[in-house]
């Protein structure tokens, strides 16, 4: 199937917002306006030419960008002869991709005048990187988050709090990232006028999934060049591991048209049993969460499952409908990564190269490392979305320091 970028770019997703039949806008009528103000400032702003080089200056001079592509050559000795090269966002500002989305949601509610910049987290990582953000443009910052999730993630609700955000806890239902989205969207609604809402990945209704995939195309588009400049050629295959699917899909749209294999690694915990995973496109069906329609892990009922994975940004029932679009069209392969296979990329890493990963990025290392032993040569791109600074004490209290895995 031959894709052409910029008739992709141009008709993918349609004006509502619609990737083939999944995304659009699903949410109570009180909702609606302020999606669509934000949907129309997005599409009157993006184009701007003083929109697009403030992001470029930020993205160079604040977040450190470009970050490079590396070539593992220890990692490729020990699996090779197929080589694997990383495309490093764990040097982006604050350890991880997710600030590439929040700057530009940042900088998107500076040019509408917004005061505050509200969220939800689960694990924090959105919380962070979005507190970083409203810092840097001196706005206000309300992050709302579980309160099991709270007493899980001390040390990101401390980085939040250090930023100056206001860590709102949420202590209905399970108390945790469902209940924090309710409690999110509820404080938006009385506050839309002056400020808002930022989703952490590609998913949530129209216009997210369009924004984030825009703001996070840059690792993509710096990846291709970088590896074309450094090889000559462009890898045989990439991958990127996919939780909502922000990262993947920044890092795959520019390789759309390109003569390659793509794949999207989901989690698939510690097994295929309902509530041992998070492998929403390889074990989901259609539905609808969070105001988008989608792959979702669901019951017979149509009630989401709960999602597992060791790399908690990885654990959400569902993934952006752009990734389900994509996998319909079979441009894109989904396949699974068990929390052991990610453990084994996590210590593989961090001893052959001096990186350690995020359990998250580490599923897609394990994907790569896969794909590489299966190849007789060529070369595979893999996207380290985050670095693991974060996971460390959590893997060497449950794995040690990795001897049976070397
Ligand atoms: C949050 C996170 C992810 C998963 O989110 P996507 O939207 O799927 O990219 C992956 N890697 C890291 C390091 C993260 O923090």
């Amino acid at each position: 199937m031959d894709i052409n970028l910029s008739t992709y770019l141009r008709t993918v997703p349609d004006e509502n917002g619609y990737y083939g039949e999944y995304g659009g806008v699903y949410l109570p009528d009180e909702l609606r306006p302020a999606f669509q103000e934000i949907a129309e400032a997005y599409q009157a702003i993006c184009h701007s030419a003083q929109f697009i080089s403030e992001l470029r200056r930020i993205r160079r001079q604040f977040q450190g960008r470009p970050t490079p592509v590396y070539h593992c050559e220890r990692l490729s000795r020990l699996i090779g002869p197929c080589q694997l090269y990383l495309k490093r966002e764990d040097l982006n500002h604050t350890g991880a991709h997710k600030l590439n989305h929040c700057m530009g949601e940042g900088l998107l509610a500076k040019y509408m005048g917004k005061k505050k910049l509200i969220a939800e987290t689960g694990a924090g990582q959105h919380g962070v990187a979005l507190a970083t953000a409203a810092a840097f443009f001196g706005l206000e910052c309300e992050v709302h988050m579980g309160a099991v999730d709270i007493a899980k993630q001390a040390p990101n609700v401390t980085r939040m709090k250090m930023l100056g955000a206001k860590v709102i806890e949420v202590t209905e239902g399970n108390a945790t990232l469902k209940e924090a989205v309710d409690s999110a969207f509820r404080s938006y609604l009385q506050s839309y006028k002056t400020s808002i809402y930022c989703i952490g990945s590609v998913v949530g209704p129209h216009p997210f999934p369009l924004m984030v995939r825009d703001f996070q195309m840059c690792v993509g588009s710096e990846a291709r060049e970088q590896f074309m400049e450094m090889t000559g050629l462009l890898p045989d295959a990439i991958c990127a591991c996919v939780g909502g699917g922000s990262n993947s899909i920044g890092f795959f749209t520019p390789f759309l048209a390109d003569p390659i294999e793509i794949f999207g690694v989901e989690p698939l915990g510690k097994g295929t049993k309902p509530g041992q995973h998070a492998a929403s496109i390889t074990y989901g069906k259609k539905g609808v969460l969070h105001g988008f329609e989608s792959y979702l892990l669901q019951d017979e009922k149509g009630e989401p499952l709960p999602a597992y994975s060791v790399a908690s940004g990885l654990d959400y029932p569902g993934v952006g409908p752009e990734h389900a679009y994509l996998h319909d069209l079979g441009r894109v392969k989904y396949d699974t990564v068990t929390d052991e296979e990610a453990i084994e990329a996590f210590f593989k890493l961090s001893r052959y190269e001096g990186i350690i990963p995020a359990l998250e990025s580490a599923h897609a290392v394990a994907y790569g490392m896969k794909l590489a032993r299966q190849r007789k040569s060529g070369a595979i791109l893999i996207n380290c979305s985050g670095r693991g600074d974060k996971d460390v004490d959590y893997v060497a209290e449950h794995y040690g320091f990795g001897e049976k895995y070397l």
